[in-house]
């Protein structure tokens, strides 16, 4: 540990009696070297937030989006999505707000990770063109649902995201905010986000397991979940049974996707998720 002059750079193994360098009898106190040093660590850092995408990509999927619509499930995700996520560029959050993108079937497939920035770069700043690639590489799957098998994927990338040791990353800090809940109380979050849709139940290998979600072990559950279809459905309940609710608002982290005036919904449930905000419909802002 050192003290340090902030004028002359001379540098003090202790103290002086008053702080102040006796060599060049600047008015400023002495800087305690370690103190500085984190500081400039810290100053340093990029404080980024995290959104983890599990979009379902099963065979269900390719099936119209409401019933008579000309609009596939597939392709109405892509687009809201695309969407969502580049709108917040015009909210001035493209640089700190970091996607994953996870595809599930009865597979995995993470196909990016990146920041909103890159990904407006990458695909021209055009949405559609965005869109194109997203629905593409949804379209590839098609297999049968393995939602527990995301879950635990999106919940080891999350806690490397979390304690910062995500390999080829390095100088970031997660950022956190303060929620106030119900209670009155307020409690400190990671900005992570996972946001799962789904419009099945888990089914692999000829078995229908329940849904374990591995946020529950969280301080703040980070799990959103939306389900495509009606909410009579078992899928629906499923979900439902995993999900915790908004620490602020004490409603459900869930969104029905049932009937086409909830595709406006879509889109600003991606760019709230996207943006690593919110947990409930009641999160979403009013335009
Ligand atoms: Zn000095
Ligand atoms: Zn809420």
């Amino acid at each position: 540990m050192a003290y340090k002059c902030a004028n002359c750079a001379k540098s003090y193994a202790q103290p002086t009696a008053d702080y102040f360098c006796t060599d060049c009898g600047y008015d400023g106190l002495l800087i305690d070297d370690a103190v500085d040093t984190k500081l400039e660590e810290n100053g340093g850092d990029r404080e980024i937030g995290l959104c983890i995408l599990l979009m379902d990509a099963s065979g269900s999927m390719d099936q119209p989006a409401f019933p008579g619509s000309p609009l596939t499930k597939l392709r109405l995700v892509a687009n809201s999505a695309a969407q969502g996520i580049f709108d917040l560029q015009q909210m001035g959050k493209a640089d700190d707000a970091y996607i994953c993108a996870m595809l599930f079937d009865n597979t995995i497939k993470q196909i990016f990770f990146k920041s909103v920035k890159e990904l407006l770069e990458e695909h021209n700043f055009e949405v559609k063109v965005f869109a194109n690639y997203l629905y593409e590489e949804l379209a590839q799957m098609g297999g049968t649902t393995d939602i527990n098998g995301a879950l635990q994927a999106a919940n080891s990338f999350a806690k490397s995201f979390t304690t910062r040791s995500i390999p080829n990353m390095q100088g970031y800090t997660p950022l956190e905010h303060v929620v106030l809940t119900k209670a009155g109380q307020s409690r400190v979050v990671p900005n992570v986000r996972v946001l799962l849709y789904t419009d099945g139940v888990q089914y692999i290998d000829g078995k229908s397991d329940p849904l374990v979600s591995p946020f529950k072990e969280w301080e703040t559950d980070i799990l959103m979940g939306a389900f495509f279809g009606d909410s009579s459905e078992s899928g629906c309940n499923e979900l439902r049974s995993i999900l915790s609710k908004c620490p602020n608002h004490d409603f459900e982290q869930f969104f029905l996707l049932d009937q086409p005036s909830k595709v406006a919904h879509l889109r600003k449930l991606f760019r709230m998720a996207s943006g690593a905000s919110g947990f409930c419909p009641l999160c979403i802002p009013k335009e």
